[in-house]
């Protein structure tokens, strides 16, 4: 049982369900993009696809999803073989990575949003030499406080970017945040707000960090009005999810 998300679309069924929830969250977008002043265009939406399956998930990709967002590796990998005859598609892995599972996302995926240790930055370098690859990398930061989030302290940000151009495989592209979960905007907008300041310090040692992923179904809007580049959307395109958040954020109460 989980409380129906607000921002959750009805459970996508069709290929035209899914092209119209694109649709609407695509609206939202540029909305939001207008009433910052900011260009159409400006924030890349990464659908986020865990739990779906596969099958649901060829509908979606047929009415224009091209980016999988996936929080687990495991998940992410074994779709990455199910829908491997689909040309174009894109895989980012936005949740936390054990150092083991390096290997996996080295092979598949296009994008890791939540770098956070120098041991994953190592991890990750030896096996895209192994593959031969590169990967677009954000690194996550903690700007709620809360324990439960991952992510390295603001404070600390400044000195762990300045240690990543000694991994050539990795092009470090951003940040990335979670929010506090808080119905009170001006607490979800605070840390939104310190992810883009922490950015503005640290692009001035390393041009290359320009990115902000922040956002979510519920509060995406609040993160383009920030200053977003990237949000992530699952549940405005796929319906609730049937498994709880804690389920794939260890130590987050429902
Ligand atoms: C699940 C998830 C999202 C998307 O949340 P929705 O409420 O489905 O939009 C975004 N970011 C991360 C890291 C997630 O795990």
């Amino acid at each position: 049982m989980t409380d129906q998300h607000p921002s959750a679309a009805l459970h996508a069924q069709t290929q035209a369900d899914f092209a119209a929830n694109l649709a609407s969250v695509r609206a939202r977008i540029a909305a939001a993009e207008a009433a910052a002043g900011r260009e159409p265009g400006s924030v890349r939406l990464l659908p986020v696809t865990k739990t779906v399956p596969s099958e649901r998930l060829r509908l979606a990709i047929a009415a224009g999803v091209d980016w999988l967002g996936e929080n687990k590796v495991q998940e992410a990998a074994q779709k990455s073989e199910e829908l491997a005859d689909i040309p174009g598609l894109k895989y980012s892995v936005i949740g936390h990575l054990q150092t083991n599972k390096a290997k996996y996302v080295a092979r598949f995926a296009d994008e890791f949003q939540a770098l956070d240790n120098l041991r994953q930055a190592e991890a990750l370098q030896r096996r895209l030499e192994i593959e031969d690859r590169t990967l677009d990398v954000f690194v996550q930061v903690n700007t709620s406080g809360e324990e439960s989030k991952f992510g390295m302290p603001p404070e600390a940000a400044a000195q762990f970017a300045a240690q990543l151009p000694a991994y050539d495989r990795l092009n470090v592209k951003g940040l990335m945040t979670l929010a506090i979960f808080s119905s009170d905007h001006d607490a979800v907008r605070r840390c939104f707000r310190k992810l883009r300041m922490v950015r503005d310090a640290v692009r001035e040692q390393d041009e290359r960090i320009a990115e902000l992923s922040m956002g979510m179904s519920g509060d995406f809007e609040l993160a383009i009005a920030e200053g977003a580049t990237v949000v992530r959307v699952g549940q405005g395109i796929f319906g609730a999810r049937a498994l709880p958040d804690s389920h794939y954020w260890p130590g987050f109460a429902q």
